[in-house]
C-alpha cells in the first residue's frame, strides 16, 4: 500500500515486472502444436480496478487462448442460467488435489470433484449445451466478451487441434456419461468445452474480466452486467480453493486471492471488490501454471497487501 501511494498502480506493476521477468524456467505446453509455437519470452502484467482504471506492462495486448481460465467463467454462467442446485447436483465444489485431467470422480456422489478440473468443466459445458442448444457457444462468447468489454473471437486452428487430439477429454466425457453426471450428448459437451478453451484473450482482457468479477459481475469499464451477483460469489469461492490446478493450496497460502490459470500461459486473479489482475507468460511449471505469472502474483500480493487475510 505504501509503494502504491509512492509509485501509483503503473509504477507498482513496472517494479514487479522488473523483478520477475528474468526467470526463464518452465516449458511451453506442447500437447497440441499450436501452443508450442508461442514465443516463450513474452510476458505481460495488467491490472484493472473496479473504478475503471486499467494499467499494464509488457505484452499485455498479445492474444493467446484462454484455455482453462474459461472453466471459471463458464461455471459462473451455468450457475446463473441453471441455478445453484441444478449445477451442484452435477458437479461438486471440493478440491481434488489431483491433476486437472485426472480421470477420477467423487465416489460418494458420482460427480466430478469441482468445475476447475476437466471432468467438472466438461460437465458444466454439457449443462450449458443442454440449456442453450445450438446457441451455447454464442452465449458463452457473448458473456466472456461482456466481461472483457470487447468482442472476443475463437482461434479456429487451436479449436480444430484440440478437437482432433482431445482423446482423454472425450474419454472423460464418456465416463461422465456412464456415471450419470453428464446429461448432455458427449460430443456436444466436449465440442463446447474445446471451443470455450480456444477463445483468444490478452492479459488486459483477463484483468478486465477479473475486475468484472471483483465488481460482482458488472464490467467497470462498460457498465454492462456480465454475470449475476450470486453466481460470482460462488465462482470466486471455487476459484479460491481449486483454481490453480493441484497447486491451489500453496497459492491460497502465498497469494491469497481467487484465481484461475490456463495452459495457454494466462492467469486471471481477483482482489474482491478492488481489482482484476491478468498475467501472460507461456512457460509453465510441472503443474501447468505460468512460472512468471505465479512470481508476478506473489510479488504483487506482497507489495500491495492483496492476500485476503492480510492484517492491513
Ligand atoms: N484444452 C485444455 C485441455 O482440456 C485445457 C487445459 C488447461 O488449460 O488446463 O486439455
Amino acid at each position: 500500500p505504501e509503494n502504491e501511494r509512492v509509485y501509483g498502480l503503473k509504477g507498482v506493476l513496472e517494479h514487479s515486472f522488473e523483478r520477475t521477468r528474468h526467470d526463464a524456467s518452465g516449458a511451453l505446453a506442447d500437447y497440441i502444436p499450436e501452443l508450442a509455437k508461442a514465443d516463450p519470452d513474452r510476458f505481460g502484467i495488467a491490472m484493472a480496478s473496479v473504478s475503471g482504471e486499467v494499467v499494464g506492462v509488457g505484452d499485455v495486448d498479445l492474444p493467446f487462448t484462454i484455455q482453462s481460465i474459461s472453466k471459471a467463467l463458464a461455471y459462473c454462467l451455468a450457475l446463473e442460467a441453471l441455478g445453484r442446485d441444478k449445477v451442484l447436483a452435477h458437479v461438486g465444489v471440493e478440491p481434488s488435489g489431483d491433476a486437472f485431467n485426472a480421470i477420477v470422480f467423487d465416489a460418494l456422489s458420482n460427480r466430478p470433484f469441482n468445475p476447475m478440473v476437466n471432468a467438472g468443466a466438461i460437465t458444466v459445458s454439457g449443462l450449458l449445451s443442454e440449456a442453450f442448444g445450438a446457441e451455447a457457444f454464442e452465449v458463452v462468447l457473448d458473456r466472456f466478451s461482456a466481461a472483457a468489454g470487447r468482442r472476443l473471437v475463437m482461434d479456429e486452428t487451436v479449436f480444430r487441434s484440440e478437437a482432433q487430439t482431445g482423446h482423454r477429454n472425450r474419454g472423460i466425457a464418456h465416463l461422465l456419461k456412464c456415471a450419470g453426471a453428464l446429461g448432455a450428448d458427449v460430443d456436444d459437451a466436449v465440442d463446447l468445452y474445446f471451443r470455450q478453451c480456444s477463445i483468444l484473450v490478452t492479459a488486459t482482457d483477463l484483468a478486465v474480466m477479473g475486475a468484472t468479477l471483483a465488481n460482482i459481475g458488472e464490467n467497470p469499464l462498460t457498465g454492462s452486467a456480465a454475470f449475476a451477483v450470486e453466481a460470482v460469489r460462488n465462482t470466486l469461492s471455487v476459484m479460491f480453493t481449486c483454481g490453480m490446478y493441484d497447486f491451489a493450496g500453496n497459492w491460497a497460502f502465498d497469494v491469497g486471492v481467487p484465481a484461475k490459470s490456463g495452459v495457454g500461459g494466462g492467469i486471471l486473479g481477483v482482489v474482491n471488490r478492488q481489482l482484476g489482475i491478468g498475467t501472460y507468460s507461456p512457460r509453465l511449471d510441472a503443474k501447468g501454471n505460468s512460472v512468471r505469472g505465479i512470481s508476478a502474483f506473489r510479488d504483487l500480493a506482497e507489495e500491495m497487501g492483496l492476500h485476503v487475510f492480510d492484517p492491513t
